[in-house]
């Protein structure tokens, strides 16, 4: 069993290391957010341990941004005491379970063997990049607390751009996965629906890459 533990305390990541590896798990360490993404977008494992307050980027956002990918891992997440509040959000955004610090060593290797066998077929959440929020499967867009209105088109548009967050995405890209092949119009009719998801979303909800494509970013609100 591969496990990925996102700790930037070195002296809980090395004890960490230690005790899973003795309980038969192969663990790799990622110290700060970045490298977390990283591993756990390139590897595969079979559950994640993401601490919330990390270098970077933090562990919420990292959780967030792997659902958006369609990478279903099982996530545990560390939260300090008393976070009520990230254990709220941690569900919401996709982690299944979490553990506050400081947690019992016993309690945290049991929960990560039933995530390992609950295993990681998709849980789709919404999906939710800058102030968007986008449910796969009601397919309900919700901006500024409202649900807004959209066309098929759109929220294929939309929802394509939102599985890439903070890539620059060709419009050829789009072109080819939102339209069908028999599809022979230029990539015009692309920037048509940015623009009336612009006016209904906000005008910097979607920016306009020169020379590249399109991007929504996590960062922004
Ligand atoms: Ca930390």
């Amino acid at each position: 069993m591969r496990v990925l533990v996102v700790e930037d305390e070195v002296r809980l990541s090395a004890a960490l290391k230690r005790g899973l590896e003795a309980e038969g798990f192969t663990v790799d360490i990622a110290s700060n957010g970045s490298d977390g993404l990283w591993l756990a977008t390139e590897q595969t494992y079979d559950v994640m341990v993401l601490d919330i307050m990390l270098p970077g980027i933090n562990g919420l956002k990292i959780c967030e941004t792997l659902r958006a990918k369609q990478i279903w891992t099982p996530v545990l997440m560390l939260t300090a005491k008393d976070g009520e509040l990230d254990e709220a959000e941690a569900l919401e955004i996709g982690a299944d379970d979490f553990l506050s610090k400081p947690f019992s060593y016993r309690v945290l290797v049991a929960r990560l063997r039933a995530l390992v066998r609950r295993g990681a077929g998709p849980r789709p959440v919404a999906m939710r990049v800058g102030g968007v929020t986008l449910n796969p499967v009601t397919r309900v867009c919700e901006h500024a607390g409202r649900e807004i209105e959209l066309t098929g088109r759109e929220l294929a548009v939309l929802e394509y751009l939102m599985r890439r967050p903070d890539e620059v995405v060709p419009k050829g890209d789009i072109l080819a996965n939102v339209w069908d092949y028999a599809y022979e119009g230029g990539d015009n009719v692309i920037e048509v629906h940015v623009s009336s998801l612009r006016r209904k979303l906000g005008s910097d909800a979607i920016e306009t890459i020169r020379g590249g494509g399109y991007r929504m970013s996590t960062g922004r609100n």
